[in-house]
């Protein structure tokens, strides 16, 4: 019988698109979301890309922080192993509603702990932020309540491996998630005012906004931009199977693993290999740093390559290709424009 994965925030940008590398590789997948940022029609689209193993996938809408209903499921289903992506991410809202990015982030994520617990299920995979951390090194720091919730869940991790070592547990930092499946049937569908590069991008080239403002163009850079690790979200994808398999590994405890190319990116490098995959201009504004940026982020990559035996594979060109190819094919995400804003 194949192993049973639980994905909590599956219907999300980078959940949909480890499901469906769950379901391909043979795995049991079952979500759960609150679709507060998502969409089921994602769910839907991942089920079809699957093809034949598409009926190994099912979908609860359930919020992280209803105990009873998480409860009932893991009475009703054995998991193997919980890869965990549920929570708010939004840095900006996060300054203006701490209260509500705390509730979410560190009830939803101690409420799964405490019924995986009671269900003896002590397999995960947990997912922290990018921006807190140099290489392969302890985090430096969060400099806003978002960032905060996600050292809050590694330390929460590390303090329960300290008390029963019979958990299991792989937190993964990644850098700058970004494409789409090369189908363009699933994507990064944003509510609101994109945060990141590669989504504002996106909306400035089907027309959604008039021009792209580039944060900081003084920094000791080749160009004077930003320079961050942009990986493929497939390649991304690819990395939670590698370590879905590497949990089976009796000498895992509580574990790092960085997902990242090792390569530096600058914005105006990223603007130029869009503007080649799309065909489009994508006009600039300049302004000065946003606060709390980094000059340069990029991953060390060797503990991952040596020991989850994964490595990504494509390159900015890949990137640019395919989320041009989601964001022709979807320039309002998996609404209609009339609902989206
Ligand atoms: P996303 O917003 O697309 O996905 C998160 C999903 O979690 C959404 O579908 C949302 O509806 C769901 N969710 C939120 N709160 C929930 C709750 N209480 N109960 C049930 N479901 C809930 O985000 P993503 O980009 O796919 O990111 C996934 C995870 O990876 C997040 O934890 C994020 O903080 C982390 N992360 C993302 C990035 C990035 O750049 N995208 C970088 C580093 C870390
Ligand atoms: N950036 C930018 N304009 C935007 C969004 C981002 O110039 O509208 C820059 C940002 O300053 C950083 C890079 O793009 O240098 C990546 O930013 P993103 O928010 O995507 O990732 P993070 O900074 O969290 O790594």
């Amino acid at each position: 019988m194949s192993s049973s994965i639980l994905v909590t925030g599956g219907a999300g940008y980078i959940g949909s698109h480890t499901v469906l590398q769950l379901l391909l590789g043979g795995y049991k997948a079952v979500v759960v979301d609150n679709l507060d940022n998502s969409s089921e029609i994602a769910v839907k689209r991942v089920q079809e890309l699957a093809g034949e193993h598409g009926s190994n996938l099912s979908f609860h809408k359930i919020d992280l922080r209803d105990k009873p209903a998480l409860e009932k499921l893991f009475a009703s289903e054995k998991f193997d192993a919980v890869i965990h992506f549920a929570g708010l991410k939004a840095v900006g809202e996060s300054v203006q509603k701490p209260l509500m990015y705390y509730d979410n982030n560190l009830i939803g994520t101690i409420v799964l702990l405490e019924v995986m617990a009671a269900h003896g299920c002590k397999n995960q995979l947990f997912m922290v932020g990018r921006r807190w951390y140099h290489a392969q090194r302890n985090p430096i720091s969060a400099t806003n309540p978002y960032g905060r919730t996600k050292l809050f869940i590694e330390e929460i991790c590390r303090d329960i491996y300290q008390s029963d070592s019979t958990w299991k547990i792989i937190l993964l930092r990644y850098f700058n998630p970004v494409g789409a499946h090369p189908s363009g049937y699933i994507g990064e569908d944003p509510r609101g005012i994109p945060n990141n590069l590669m989504p504002f991008v996106q909306q400035v080239a089907v027309g959604r906004r008039p021009a792209l403002t580039v944060f900081g163009t003084d920094y000791g850079t080749k160009d004077g931009t930003g320079v961050r690790d942009y990986i493929h979200v497939v390649d991304l994808a690819d990395g939670h199977i590698a370590a879905v398999n590497k949990l089976a590994d009796p000498s895992v405890g509580c574990e790092v693993y960085n997902l990242g190319t090792g390569k530096g990116t600058s914005v105006l490098e990223m603007v130029a290999a869009f503007e080649k995959a799309s065909g489009k201009k994508i006009p600039l504004v300049t302004a000065g740093r946003r606060p709390g940026d980094a000059e340069i982020v990029y991953a060390s990559t060797d503990k991952a390559e040596r020991e989850l035996n994964w490595k990504a594979k494509y390159g900015v060109d890949e990137m640019c290709r395919d989320q041009w190819n989601w964001a022709s094919k979807n320039p309002y995400g998996y609404e209609a424009p009339e609902s989206t804003n």
